[in-house]
């Protein structure tokens, strides 16, 4: 097995909410901007990203667990307000 045989058509990321692995259409991209973590809604802003399912679960454990800060390997402040506006925005 080498692992590597995965059909690259679609793109899995682990949330970092409840760790579980997702098509990266169905989840929402986080990215740092001045030390905040910031929605990144249209998948365009540069710069590591995390990635998160859209429920208020998902965003409470990853406050929880400090899942933010060990993402980007950085102090980071997670705009947990605006990340549950945005939560609200991209649910279906
Ligand atoms: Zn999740």
């Amino acid at each position: 097995m080498s692992g590597r045989s995965h059909a690259r058509a679609c793109p899995e990321r682990t949330c970092i909410g409840c760790r579980q692995r997702s098509a990266r259409d169905g989840l929402l991209r986080v990215v740092v901007i001045g030390g905040r973590c910031v929605p990144d809604l249209r998948g365009t802003l540069p710069g590591r990203g995390a990635y998160l399912h859209p429920t208020p679960t998902c965003l409470e454990q990853a406050v929880r667990r400090r899942a933010f800060p060990r993402a980007f390997r950085a102090q980071v402040t997670p705009d947990a307000d605006g990340l549950r506006v945005a939560l609200d925005q991209a649910a279906p």
